[in-house]
């Protein structure tokens, strides 16, 4: 019943910002035409050479007559499938450089369209962010008013216990009312991490139920060695694969088909993020590899420099700490496989936005690392648009390519089920029925580049504190 009441306030936001989107944006009917649509659905029959007509912001007709003064875009020899969804991001607000008033810095300022760019660029078109912030609701509001090209937006206000920033909760009447209050500030969702004791755990866990907020997130170190017990109805997804290694660390036999089990019969759902664990032993044995990653060019100058400069993978490296990454990335391939088996449903996630991981191109990772692990390209690509939606709430306008959802959709140049790593492969993409053009993309994304890299300069000058 409150899992309804949810749904609908979220459908209600979308239809809200829609109907407002289409005032201001000029009627528009695109074409594509002999293309070939995987759509996701549960069956998921491939259409062969195919016409996709998209009227505004959604899906119109598939193939039935092009109406006249379409726009035609030529889809012989590609493919087509749903926006892909990421469900564990950090994006970036201003509100992350912490700038002290009154000082001024412009040069560390960023526009949303610079934010959302790489998601844009990767067929990203919809982002769960797991810890929010009043920014975010912003970025959110210029996506959904068209001033920005960007993903749907799903929002998480994290609640941690202990000490520290943020929202704090170490008693069960606290951590009930940090749900309300995350609430009242307009989330649908609520992140647990990994300092709350165990009852005010159970306690927002039931209260975000109670107030129709799905739960997602860590499990508490409380729950060390009796993971079970972390297992309470309405927990709905564990945000990474290793929170199962880290709370069964030292038992002598890691289970994951036991792991699995647990998830299954409670509903919960996993988002493993294999691709943040990959990243990190990476860099804990040198940054040579994130030096040369071709999407660093494309993330905030300032960050870029952290990364490179006060890396902590690399900085607090042992041999014995990179032989632990090495064995949870080992368990979490393990899980995936274990939790396939068990029927547990699989979202794709890549943590973007922490150290390496770079938004939007991080997603392909994921893919790739997830087949890896043992699932389909098919698996892989269900985890990344209709298993999301459903998550969400949101399967009814967005997660398939079907008649009458959202227009947000990836063409492709070759057939992913044959590769995953085809849906690297962009010819272009529409968001919210927006068509962007590879050209355009690129052209983007250059752009992009050279602000960033005239940036890193002005940040020389302000370390020399000529700014
Ligand atoms: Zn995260």
């Amino acid at each position: 019943m409150y899992y309804k009441g949810y749904r609908y306030l979220l459908l209600l936001l979308l239809f809200a910002a829609t109907s407002q989107a289409q005032e201001s944006a000029e009627h528009k009917t695109l074409a594509i035409r002999n293309v070939n649509i995987i759509p996701m659905t549960t069956d998921n029959q491939i259409i062969e050479d195919a016409t996709v007509v998209i009227e505004d912001e959604k899906i119109i007709s598939i193939n039935e007559p092009i109406p006249e003064g379409a726009e035609i875009i030529e889809g012989e020899g590609k493919w087509l499938i749903p926006g892909l969804i990421d469900m564990h991001v950090h994006t970036l607000t201003d509100g992350h450089f912490n700038t002290t008033y009154p000082t001024r810095a412009a040069a560390i300022f960023t526009s949303t369209q610079d934010i959302m760019l790489p998601f844009v660029a990767n067929g990203v078109t919809t982002i769960f962010d797991l810890n929010s912030m009043a920014g975010h609701f912003g970025q959110r509001n210029e996506i959904l008013r068209g001033d920005v090209i960007g993903p749907r937006m799903a929002l998480a206000a994290m609640i941690n216990g202990g000490e520290g920033s943020g929202r704090i909760a170490n008693t069960p009447s606290d951590g009930r009312q940090s749900v309300r209050m995350a609430k009242a500030e307009g989330y649908e969702f609520i992140k647990v991490y990994s300092q709350l004791d165990a009852e005010t755990y159970k306690a927002i866990v039931d209260e975000a139920d109670k107030q129709g907020l799905k739960v997602v997130g860590h499990i508490p170190n409380v729950f060390r060695g009796r993971i079970e017990e972390a297992f309470v109805p309405h927990f709905g997804m564990v945000a990474h694969a290793e929170e199962f290694f880290k709370g069964t660390e030292g038992e002598a036999e890691q289970d994951p088909e036991h792991l699995a089990q647990l998830a299954k019969e409670n509903g919960t759902w996993v988002c493993p993020t294999l691709t943040v664990i990959v990243s990190a032993a990476d860099q804990g044995r040198s940054l040579d590899g994130l030096r040369s990653l071709s999407s660093l060019q494309y993330v905030h100058p300032l960050l870029q420099s952290k990364w490179l400069t006060s890396n902590n993978y690399n900085k607090n490296a042992t041999p014995k700490s990179l032989a632990r990454l090495e064995r949870m990335i080992a368990f979490n391939n393990r899980l995936v496989k274990a939790l396939k088996e068990a029927g547990v449903p699989i979202v794709a996630g890549t943590d973007a936005g922490t150290s390496g991981v770079v938004w939007g191109f991080s997603l392909h990772d994921e893919l790739e690392l997830l087949v890896g692990a043992g699932l389909t390209a098919e698996d892989a690509l269900t985890s990344a648009t209709r298993l999301p939606a459903m998550w969400l709430g949101i399967d009814s306008v967005v997660g398939t390519v079907e008649v009458g959802k959202y227009a947000d959709l990836l063409l492709l140049e070759a057939n992913p089920l044959d590769d995953i790593r085809n849906t690297r492969k962009i010819s272009g993409v529409f968001f919210n029925g927006r068509w962007i053009d590879k050209e355009r993309i690129d052209a983007m994304l250059s752009d992009l580049a050279r602000r960033n890299s005239a940036n890193k300069e002005k940040f020389e000058w302000k370390k020399r504190g000529e700014l």
